[in-house]
């Protein structure tokens, strides 16, 4: 039977994403060196998977609570008091706090349980462009609408460059920081405007945190609330009262290398938390039950030594390719988003897939800046790769630059 008439418009208005198809390709190319992928190349730190393993050994394997095992909610209340300053619901002796918090299925359950806790049909969700990959849809899973907004050529999400977008119908922006694709860290500033417009338009503003931890040293430029020398990537959570327009998202995956456990959390308001808690319940139903006990291990570890390699990888991806092009610095995740040189040549509306194609010649595999952005003028590279591999794809990439 055709089933074309049969799946729905939603559906197929969405596109198999672009690094599924970079992965296909690279499959197929021996001895490549893969630039495209975005998860940490550490292994699990030992006590996270010792507890996990103990977890399922001890029988915790059922359904927990939709909102997550109280154990691990109460930890991390105890971690966003000392670090945004919320007291939330799960913080002892806080129960009938406004602010809300829940352990969700990976960060991506949480942004779609935002999307459709918010969003009507014909409602609109502002995102910045370029994007991670699900943004866009956040808006088609909810019959809404994903407003991009341009951040080129610096790719800093500011409430300048916000406000005009703004309608009756906008019910949310989404702030990355840093960023996915270009690792950008936002200014306290810029962080503290964005809020004061959300609240003055009264709409929230998603933080979505997932790379908080890996913040370099010159970009971690906010002290956390409960230690002033203890410097932070800066977010609009820590103004404040921030907690009534702020929804916070944090992931596990990516500080502690487990992407495919599915863990992420969500605190802020209240009201908003409860709806998306229900709607939990049916979609999600819960995180990992083993797995949340094996994060719990995760909030007491120091990742520095981690974050100061992927650091050093940073600078050498800048060292190298800006002579060649322009090259946002990145202040954190593991992300560079790269100018295709104009020297090239590539018409303007495809230059991110002639270059990409350019590479698979030479064995080395990115990813078209078409897959985050209405543009394809650049290309993203992830250097969460060891540092012999990323030399040889940086060799290769200044090749095709020079070429
Ligand atoms: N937000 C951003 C900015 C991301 O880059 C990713 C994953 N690449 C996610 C959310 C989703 O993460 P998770 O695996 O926790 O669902």
């Amino acid at each position: 039977m055709d089933l074309t008439h049969l799946i729905s418009s939603r559906s197929s208005s969405i596109n198999g994403s672009g690094i599924r198809r970079v992965f296909e390709i690279g499959a197929k190319i021996p001895d490549r060196v893969d630039l495209s992928i975005g998860q940490p190349d550490f292994p699990v730190p030992e006590p996270i998977r010792a507890a996990a393993i103990r977890a399922i050994d001890a029988g915790r394997n059922g359904y927990p609570l939709t909102r997550g095992i109280p154990e691990l909610r109460e930890k991390l209340a105890h971690a966003l008091a000392a670090d945004v300053g919320w007291k939330t619901t799960e913080l002892p002796g806080h129960a009938d706090s406004n602010t809300g918090l829940f352990i969700t299925s990976g960060t991506t359950g949480a942004l779609m349980l935002a999307s459709l806790a918010l969003l009507d049909p014909g409602d609109e969700v502002i995102i910045p462009d370029p994007w991670f990959v699900l943004y866009p849809y956040m808006g088609t899973f909810a019959n809404a609408t994903a407003i991009k907004c341009s951040t080129y050529p610096d790719f800093r999400l500011t409430a300048e460059r916000i406000e005009p977008l703004i309608t009756p119908r906008t019910k949310m922006v989404v702030l990355n920081s840093p960023s996915n694709p270009a690792g950008v860290v936002s200014t306290e500033q810029e962080c503290k405007e964005l809020l004061d417009l959300c609240r003055r338009k009264k709409i929230i503003l998603l933080s979505d945190e997932i790379y908080d931890e890996f913040t370099y040293a010159d970009f971690r430029t906010q002290p956390s609330t409960s230690d002033p020398k203890k410097l932070r990537c800066p977010s609009p959570a820590r103004f404040p009262g921030a907690e009534d327009t702020v929804l916070l998202v944090r992931g596990f995956g990516k500080t502690y290398g487990v992407t495919g456990w599915r863990l992420g959390y969500a605190a802020g308001p209240r009201k908003l938390i409860e709806e998306m808690v229900k709607l939990q319940q049916y979609l999600y139903v819960n995180a990992p039950h083993p797995l949340q006990v094996g994060v719990m291990e995760a909030l007491d570890l120091d990742m520095s030594s981690y974050v100061a390699e992927y650091e050093r990888r940073r600078s050498l991806v800048v060292d190298r390719l800006s002579p060649h092009t322009e090259v946002p610095t990145p202040g954190g995740a593991f992300y560079a988003f790269v100018k295709v040189p104009d020297r090239l040549g590539y018409p303007q509306h495809e230059a991110g897939e002639k270059f990409f194609q350019r590479c698979i010649q030479e064995r080395v595999l990115i990813v078209p800046g078409r897959t985050f952005s209405q543009r394809d003028t650049h290309f993203r590279l992830s250097y969460a790769t060891p540092i012999a591999n990323l030399e040889r794809g940086l060799d290769a990439l200044v090749r095709v630059m020079k070429s």
